[in-house]
């Protein structure tokens, strides 16, 4: 079996750990992966090529920095003459960006099969563009790897047929448990001499595209008296100077960090705030609590546990939620899977 792998944003090379690695087990499973430059930072790409152990792309397109359609557009013209070229059995795609759709739309109008992986995830927000990518790419794909039963519902809900839908639990959580082992303190942390620190990252567009969203955010963990670590996303950083937003002392930003040194401050922080996908579910594996700088999220469960809370950008929100959140550790168990996300689906694509 040969599947191609199409990649192209931070959180689809951490997703993509698992997967390659599980694969190399496997005789007689091919995987090649197409790299579609969406993120390109050393920091925001190589890094986690690197340490995590994931096989280099065959193939590196150079996408990034585009407007969405421009994006989408190029990606798919270039995954086609890939697909042409390699004409693999499979096509598998990752979450929710352009990369994700790109890459599903190539395959389908070629009759090649796409499996999703963290398919089924709604936030009901058209107005983020991650949910038309995913909306899209579920509707075409012809294996639906879900996260959770909430996940299945919402594919059922939108009439998507049963057979092709697989509950496998989170390929996160997979990575999230084999790294924990390799964590890595990253090396400047003693010079910022805390006893105690907030985890926080600011990425998504609904919040840096908006300057009194960003504004009220910054605003927000600034009425905090605590020491808040930001490891900060490229966007987020040219939207502050764009904005021209300034930073509460409390909060002490950092260049984006590597996936061993990001584990490290989720395990070691008290608390941690995000808008990030990921990062809210990565919460929730190391034992923490979380603050969602969003008004909805697609990891529903966790807010119905108690264990993550919605604040959006509302300044007081935020800074009550900072301080009131619970923080004791957290013992509600396997809400995403069991670890063997990743094994599921490569048992489940070989056996169709
Ligand atoms: N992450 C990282 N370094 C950072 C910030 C985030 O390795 O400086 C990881 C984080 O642990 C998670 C993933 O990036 O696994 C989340 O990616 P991101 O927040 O960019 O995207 P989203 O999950 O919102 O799609």
């Amino acid at each position: 079996m040969k599947i191609l792998t199409v990649l192209g944003a931070r959180p689809q090379f951490i997703k993509a750990a698992a997967f390659s690695r599980a694969i190399k087990k496997y005789e007689g499973v091919e995987e090649i992966i197409v790299h579609t430059g969406q993120h390109y930072d050393q920091n925001m790409s190589d890094v986690f090529f690197k340490e995590m152990d994931i096989p280099l792309p065959k193939y590196r397109l150079h996408t990034g920095g585009k407007t969405h359609g421009a994006m989408t557009g190029q990606q798919l013209e270039k995954i086609e003459e890939i697909l042409l070229l390699e004409k693999p059995d499979i096509v598998l795609v990752y979450g929710d960006t352009n990369s994700t759709l790109a890459g599903a739309l190539a395959a389908v109008k070629l009759h090649i099969p796409v499996a999703h992986v963290e398919a089924g995830l709604r936030s009901y927000n058209r107005k983020m563009p991650e949910e038309i990518n995913r909306i899209l790419t579920d509707q075409i794909s012809s294996y639906l790897f879900v996260p959770s039963i909430g996940a299945r519902q919402n594919l059922l809900n939108e009439g998507v047929n049963e057979g092709k839908i697989f509950v496998v639990g989170d390929i996160m959580y997979d990575v999230s448990l084999f790294y924990k082992e390799k964590m890595i303190k990253p090396n400047w942390f003693d010079s910022l001499n805390l006893n105690n620190f907030i985890l926080c990252t600011i990425h998504r567009a609904e919040n840096t595209d908006d300057a009194i969203k960003l504004s009220n955010i910054f605003k927000g963990l600034g009425l905090s008296n605590k020491d808040i670590i930001l490891p900060l996303h490229p966007r987020t950083v040219s939207k502050i100077k764009e904005h021209n937003i300034s930073i509460p002392s409390n909060i002490k930003i950092v260049e984006p960090v590597g996936y061993l040194e990001m584990v490290w401050l989720e395990v070691h922080c008290d608390l941690i705030v995000t808008d990030s996908g990921g990062v809210q579910k990565e919460a929730y594996f190391h034992g923490k609590y979380c603050v969602t700088l969003r008004e909805e999220t697609e990891w529903i469960e966790l807010v119905n546990h108690g264990l993550n809370k919605l604040v959006g950008c509302n300044d007081s929100l935020i800074a009550n939620a900072l301080c009131d959140f619970a923080q004791s550790e957290i013992d509600i168990k396997n809400i995403y899977g069991n670890g063997s996300t990743a094994y599921q689906i490569i048992r489940i694509l070989e056996a169709y």
